[in-house]
């Protein structure tokens, strides 16, 4: 099933990748969220915005950029406060611009409301046409939007009371985070597909801090503690009278991204409450015994390969090398040289270590094949470093279908291995070998006996009813 461009143009993005992070009841508040956008950068690199309230008033300020780059002392110093949330977004398709950088915010009769949101809802398209049907006037053209639209529009006359209600009607992946003028609002999905966690943090006079954040990593930053994650269908509610924690929804199905374990997240947080790092070494374990290759050394493409690569390399006793070397400073725009040099793009960011390739059998351990381009790219790299043979193992099964709730995918018919067959991925890549990690080997590493964890990016089985414009896809066995 195709989705033509047409279908796609009430939302600007379908697939949108961000950082969430809340915090509630420190001095600095803005200061804190910053600290934890800046170690969420990785979610989320084309805007972001920080939302504080002093008690009275909503305090906003959103950009497009790197957090260090937008929150400069100056900028801080006007989000005053004790409660703030923070967002960081990247999108790559569509529109991308500020309107639709997060936190976005409303006055309306609940008072002052600001959200930020890491997901996709999948029935947005509906409830927007349904919204503006009854003359809601949009500002900007993410879905986010349509959630402070169906609060300001509830009858229940409480900011909790009409985000029940405003959660009762959206479906699809969301964790997302509230700011009121007294107190902060999180909420995950009954499904659980995008991770939020919640942890504490002691002030030097013995207070206590709440902080959420869409990974771990934030909270070591800020020398928080990781309690426990915000539970699928929980809602919970900091504010002056202390913290309450309801269920708004029964839990359904569970439907954790197995693609945040296989990489999206960082690999120093726990995600779905285990360690990242743990779940991808396993995989690169389970990879060599799957998938052995006769080679002389065990090449990651960084970042995204690195620990699978340390797992495979550990299982097959083939010694690690970190033979690709990535340049962490490739901003999103760079001077290009007017004459065509090629494979410019990649060489940007990775340059091969020579004397560790040359005259090798090689192993290259990276986490995904998507589209295949920059794969075919990176295996000439190492080839033309004078490696004697190349054989890429991908730490997931191929990737055959996108996602509908929050990773940023292309479609379908862009999807090499929802067209080819492992052979003739291997042939475009140009490499020796290729093998890709199974299900079963994937759902192992990440510890999933219980069937908690969505794999729609590799079986094309969603968790949920999926909507695209007038497409309503089936809850499993699509496209
Ligand atoms: P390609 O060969 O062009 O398909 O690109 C593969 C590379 O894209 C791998 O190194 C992956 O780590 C990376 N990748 C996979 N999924 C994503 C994503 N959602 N966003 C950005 N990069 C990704």
């Amino acid at each position: 099933m195709m989705i033509s461009s047409e279908e796609e143009s009430v939302f600007d993005k379908l697939h949108e990748e961000c950082g969430v992070f809340a915090l509630y009841g420190h001095p600095e508040a803005a200061n804190l969220v910053y600290l934890g956008l800046y170690a969420l950068q990785h979610r989320g690199q084309e805007s972001a915005g920080i939302a504080s309230s002093d008690g009275r008033k909503i305090h906003s300020l959103r950009n497009m950029g790197h957090v260090a780059d937008i929150f400069t002392p100056d900028v801080l110093n006007q989000l005053p406060g004790e409660l703030a949330i923070g967002h960081t977004r990247y999108s790559t398709a569509g529109e991308t611009s500020l309107k639709n950088a997060q936190p976005l915010s409303v006055a309306c009769n609940k008072g002052q409301v600001a959200v930020a949101h890491n997901g996709n809802l999948t029935n947005a398209i509906e409830l927007r046409r349904e919204l503006e049907e009854d003359g809601s006037i949009f500002q900007s053209t993410s879905d986010t939007e349509v959630i402070l639209h169906l609060v300001a529009r509830s009858r229940e006359r409480t900011l909790s009371g009409a985000l029940r209600d405003a959660l009762l009607q959206i479906e699809g992946a969301f964790s997302l985070v509230f700011l009121a003028q007294d107190r902060i609002i999180v909420a995950r999905d009954p499904h659980g597909f995008r991770p939020l966690a919640m942890g504490r943090l002691e002030l030097p006079d013995g207070r206590e801090a709440t902080v959420f954040a869409s990974e771990t990593c934030a909270f070591d930053l800020i020398g928080a503690t990781y309690v426990n994650d915000v539970e699928p269908g929980e809602m919970v509610i900091v504010g002056p009278e202390g913290t309450t924690r309801e269920r708004y929804t029964p839990p359904q199905v569970r439907a954790h991204c197995v693609f945040e374990h296989v990489y999206f997240s960082r690999p120093d947080s726990i995600v779905f409450g285990k360690p990242v790092a743990q779940s991808r070494e396993m995989m690169g374990r389970l990879l060599a015994r799957e998938h052995p290759a006769d080679a002389d050394v065990v090449v990651p493409v960084p970042d995204s390969g690195v620990a699978s690569a340390i797992g495979y390399a550990a299982e097959s006793g083939i010694p690690y090398r970190q033979a690709l070397i990535r340049n962490h400073y490739v901003g999103r725009t760079f001077i290009e040289p007017s004459q065509a040099i090629r494979d410019f793009g990649v060489k940007l960011k990775l340059n091969p270590v020579r004397h560790l390739l040359e005259g090798r059998r090689v192993v290259l351990v990276d986490d995904s094949i998507v589209r295949g381009t920059t794969s075919r790219k990176i295996v000439r790299m190492v080839r033309n470093a004078g490696a004697r043979e190349v054989h890429l193992r991908i730490s997931g099964p191929p990737t055959v279908s996108p996602c509908y709730y929050g990773v940023d995918t292309p479609s379908q018919r862009e999807l090499i291995a929802a067209n080819n067959t492992v052979e003739e991925i291997r042939q475009f890549v140009e490499a020796d070998s290729l093998a890709y990690l199974s299900l079963e080997s994937l759902s192992k590493a990440v510890d999933d006996a219980n069937d908690n964890f969505c794999y729609a990016c590799y079986t094309g089985r969603y968790p949920t009813l999926v909507q695209i414009g007038e497409i309503v896809m089936a809850k499993t066995g699509c496209c």
